[in-house]
């Protein structure tokens, strides 16, 4: 199970690790929500960023605390707004592939000052991108306490 795994990665060397050992799930709202379903999501979830997805479970969109908290601040009407109105979208968003390693997304996460990114897996024959996880800088942290006390 998830444990297992987790001990497995704490026996290997930071420079190892690929973004698939340590990933999460990807915490996800339909293109079509609005903004009171992405706050309440946000609580439910305990996550500060989720990933917004369309009908065929494309990755459409971003949308962090900060970008609710701008749009809500002074805005009775906000809670109705369509997420799509607040959210990051492409060709914006940072994504990082599941066989990349766990120090590439690190890096990414600093150099474009963001939390979290979506874990992208490449399907070769369909030749298209599936959102399967995702990594944060918490993510991060907890790797290097696996890795400080194994
Ligand atoms: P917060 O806004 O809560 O501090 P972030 O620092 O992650 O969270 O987000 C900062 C901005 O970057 C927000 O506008 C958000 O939509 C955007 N953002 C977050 N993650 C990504 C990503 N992986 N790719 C592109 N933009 C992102």
């Amino acid at each position: 199970g998830a444990t297992l795994e987790r001990e497995e990665v704490a026996y290997k060397k930071l420079d190892d690790i690929l973004v698939k050992d340590v990933m999460g799930l990807p915490i996800v709202l339909m293109e079509k929500a609005t903004v009171n379903d992405a706050v309440v999501t946000l609580f439910l979830e305990n996550v500060g960023t989720l990933m917004v997805v369309s009908d065929k479970q494309a990755l459409v969109g971003i949308v962090s605390r900060k970008d609710l908290l701008k749009i809500t601040l002074g805005n009775a009407g906000a809670p109705t707004m369509p997420i799509s109105l607040v959210m990051t979208r492409h060709p914006n968003i940072v994504t990082i592939n599941l066989n990349d390693h766990v120090l590439d997304a690190a890096r990414k996460m600093i150099f474009h000052q963001i939390d979290s990114l979506p874990v992208m897996r490449t399907d070769v024959v369909l030749d298209h991108e599936e959102i399967i996880g995702r990594i944060t800088k918490t993510t991060i942290t907890k790797l290097l306490l696996d890795l400080a006390t194994n």
